[in-house]
């Protein structure tokens, strides 16, 4: 139904793209985006309302819960930049998830997902899709070999985080995407820590990308939103017919706050990363932290493949304060600029404690096996001053 709103947009910058694609301006020629807060749309006709429900054109619209044109301005805008041929907004980014998933998957398939991912998404994958029949197998994304033993003939998806939240670890998505295609298997990964500005998903072989536009793309912690992107036939063949009929659309007022945070969010993004990768090499080798875990870092296990895969080193990392809970929760509790939050991608610099919010639900077991201690702290870097988070970091682990 949708696309790259012009002719040529595909071959321009991502920069470019991220201020105009996809803009649909009304007979006013307004300037900045209109938010249609409307649930539906006016037929002139009963014909043309029959006709619409046989095949929308493109910029015919039936119901809020289909499509709506602030939310296709965003979907279009964020087609063009991550290059795939067409997108679906969601309502955040976990719907996304479950959307991506849920609306190609059926009982009797079998998926392989890393091990290391997100609370939700790995409640997603481990209960939900068991639930409902879907075998599916986990491995430790870092290695090759493990995806190659577990994918097999019949194998409908993999599913990984390119870099792993919270802990930071970057899988080599050519090679996976490579085991994946030789079994017909689609690569679908969650793409938030590499962020829509040094994503290169599409090159490497992703055949769904699914982004959180709660983190990177908002950046300034308003609203929710996720988008699924992907081929075309894909997008509005199997992802849309799922979505529009389950209800997990996203809102036309989230869509145009959205459309505002991409026209800002390379500059927002490269800024962020450029401090967090001085704040890691400040950090590291600090006599109060035991690891500092950041793909930019030279000591970061994948950091070569890190920076071939990716235009950056992202925004976050990982701080591993050294005396445990007790440690990591007087450093916490002793910063002054950092805000204590569990966002990420935000303007604002964000600590979490993942072993005690957004992991918690893990069982021990496993929590160690992903690294995930009781001293880790995981860091969003955001727009302050980076001497400023610095000193507020420092001063904090004097604390500690
Ligand atoms: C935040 C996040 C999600 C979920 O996004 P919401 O917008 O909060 O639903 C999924 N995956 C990763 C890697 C995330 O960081």
């Amino acid at each position: 139904m949708h696309g790259t709103d012009r002719p040529g947009d595909e071959k321009r910058a991502p920069r470019t793209l991220a201020v105009h694609a996809g803009a649909r301006r009304s007979q006013y020629g307004e300037v900045a985006e209109a938010i249609h807060l409307t649930q539906g749309f006016v037929y002139p006709s009963a014909e043309a309302a029959e006709a619409r429900f046989v095949k929308a054109g493109r910029d015919e619209f039936i119901y809020a819960r289909y499509g709506n044109p602030t939310v296709a301005a965003f979907e279009d805008r964020m087609a063009a930049i991550e290059g795939t041929e067409d997108a679906f907004a969601t309502a955040s980014g976990m719907a996304a998830v479950t959307g991506a998933l849920m609306a190609m998957l059926c009982a009797g398939d079998h998926v392989v997902s890393s091990r290391a991912l997100f609370g939700s998404c790995l409640y997603v994958l481990e209960e939900v899709l068991a639930r409902y029949g879907v075998e599916v197998s986990f491995v430790d994304g870092t290695d090759p070999g493990q995806w190659r033993a577990a994918i097999r003939p019949g194998t409908r998806a993999v599913f990984l985080e390119t870099v792993s939240n919270p802990t930071l670890e970057v899988i080599d998505l050519a090679a996976v995407a490579g085991i994946a295609h030789e079994a017909g298997a689609l690569v679908v990964v969650d793409n938030v820590f590499a962020t829509p500005v040094f994503s290169r998903a599409v090159a490497l072989g992703a055949d769904v990308v699914v982004y959180s536009a709660t983190k990177h793309v908002d950046g300034q912690g308003r609203c929710l939103g996720g988008v699924i992107l992907g081929r075309r036939d894909f997008i509005r063949g199997t992802v849309e017919p799922f979505m529009k009929h389950t209800g997990g659309a996203m809102s036309p007022f989230n869509a145009w706050v959205l459309l505002g945070g991409l026209t800002t969010m390379e500059l927002r993004v490269r800024a962020q990363a450029a401090s967090a990768q001085h704040l890691a090499e400040a950090l590291e080798g600090h006599p109060k932290l035991s690891r500092v875990l950041f793909p930019g870092l030279k000591s970061h296990p994948q950091h070569a493949l890190s920076s071939e895969q990716m235009g950056g080193p992202g925004t976050v990392m990982a701080l591993e304060v050294a005396g445990g809970k007790p440690a990591a929760f007087r450093f916490l509790n002793a910063l002054r600029i950092v805000l204590l939050s569990n966002n990420l991608g935000d303007a604002r610099s964000i600590a979490t404690h993942p072993a005690t919010t957004t992991h918690q639900r893990l069982p021990e077991a496993q929590k160690a096996r992903l690294g995930i201690s009781e001293g880790l702290v995981r860091l969003s870097v955001g727009l302050e001053d980076t001497e400023d988070l610095l000193a507020d970091l420092t001063a904090a682990l004097d604390a500690a």
